[in-house]
């Protein structure tokens, strides 16, 4: 995608390396302490407590000013923030920009396109050359000295929070709360500039690789809809459709209600009804299309067993007849009666596809729905007769021939 070569990898800081490799061994404390529901609720709630933090917070307000809020609430949230031990609250924002506006070109530092999958996972965070706040990038906030302080002691509010996690709820708050909680909700950030990047569903065709995902969605609270974040950053949410969900938006929503943040930048219309056309009907028919390509697969090998099975009976239908037995006729008639059940569902079956494919060209999702389900009970009712059909003429060769009939009740 890129003519230049990126420069070539920073080195990694010794000191920051140890640091991080260590926070993952104390997160192994939780082997020690043993399994509890309050354990795995603590590390559970500061996990998503702190997400929060960094997604509405560092990301959606700092980095990007997609609402506003008090200069005491902005402070609340940068140290909750920084709870996170994602460094300083301007080192993050002002990194974070920095990646917007060179969106994996050679100058981006954390693309999985230009220095490969680990790097943009942690190797960055971890390098010498991006260890200071690119304070020119974030001159907005950089001015206020509360929020310059609290960046230059980046230790002190994951420390204070590990403290009072101890406190309250001793070695089981410590390792599970803090220590754990930590290091997945390291990997939960990261995986927003290494996955999200790489693994997911694109709708709008940004100069970047950013990608969509419903699973990555909920495990950050909004931010696996970055591909949608790519394309339209101004905006506080970043699901931009009903089913997108984006946890982190729904609370900012509540906020407003509160008082407590304003001025929440909304999706333009025009952005939304794109993501509409190109992202929701293709997420719910995928899986479904499948299946009915199986469905096809599976009829054809049905038909041809059955087609192999009429033959014989053809075959030997005349001579079958001189030494006649009565229960042939019956035989012989439930199978007539199965084989045009068979062809008339079989048509059922072409229509309703038909009507389906009718349906979704028109996008009218609940008559389409209406035509899946219908198409279902077909598929069933058709392998049901299909069976019966193959079990009949199973019995009537079996009887031409003089074998045994085998067992079955007629259809
Ligand atoms: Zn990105
Ligand atoms: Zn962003």
């Amino acid at each position: 995608m890129s003519q230049t070569r990126p420069a070539p990898r920073p080195r990694i800081r010794l000191s920051a390396a140890l640091g991080f490799a260590l926070v993952h061994l104390a997160a192994l404390g939780v082997l020690a302490v043993g399994f509890s529901w309050q354990g795995a609720a603590l590390c559970v709630g500061s996990y998503y407590l702190r997400m929060f933090a960094i997604t509405a917070g560092f990301h959606r307000y700092f980095a990007h000013r997609t609402y506003r809020m008090s200069r005491f609430w902005q402070f609340v949230m940068a140290f909750l923030g920084q709870t996170a031990a994602q460094k300083g609250v301007l080192w993050w924002a002002a990194h974070h920009r920095h990646h917007h506006r060179f969106s994996d070109q050679p100058e981006d530092i954390h693309s999985p396109v230009q220095r490969g999958f680990w790097w943009s996972h942690m190797g960055w965070i971890l390098a010498d050359d991006y260890a200071e706040s690119r304070l020119y990038q974030i001159r907005d906030f950089a001015k206020l000295p509360e929020l310059a302080w609290l960046d230059r002691n980046q230790f002190l509010a994951p420390i204070l929070y590990g403290f009072l996690l101890w406190l309250l709820f001793s070695w089981t708050g410590l390792f599970y709360g803090f220590f754990l909680s930590t290091v997945l909700l390291w990997h939960g950030t990261f995986a927003i500039n290494s996955v999200m990047h790489v693994f997911g569903k694109r709708v709008f065709e940004t100069r970047d690789t950013s990608r969509n995902s419903f699973l990555m969605a909920v495990l950050t609270m909004g931010e696996g809809w970055h591909n949608n974040h790519h394309h339209y950053p101004g905006s506080a949410p970043q699901g931009f459709l009903w089913w997108q969900v984006d946890l982190s938006y729904y609370l900012l929503l509540a906020g407003e209600r509160l008082g407590l943040v304003r001025d929440l930048r909304r999706v333009p219309e025009k952005v939304r009804a794109v993501a509409r056309e190109r992202g929701a009907w293709h997420f719910s028919r995928r899986p479904f299309e499948r299946a009915l390509a199986s469905f096809d697969a599976a009829q054809a090998g049905v038909a041809a067993r059955l087609d192999a099975l009429g033959a014989a009976w053809a075959d030997r239908r005349d001579t079958a007849r001189l030494s006649a037995a009565l229960a042939l006729e019956e035989l012989e008639s439930t199978r007539a009666r199965t084989a045009e059940r068979l062809e008339r569902l079989q048509a059922d079956y072409a229509a309703a596809r038909a009507a389906l494919a009718e349906e979704t060209r028109r996008r009218r999702q609940r008559a389409a729905a209406l035509a899946e389900i219908r198409l279902e009970e077909l598929r069933a009712e058709i392998q049901r007769t299909a069976q019966a059909l193959t079990e009949t003429l199973e019995r009537l060769v079996a009887a031409a021939e003089g074998r045994p009939v085998p067992p079955g009740a007629p259809a």
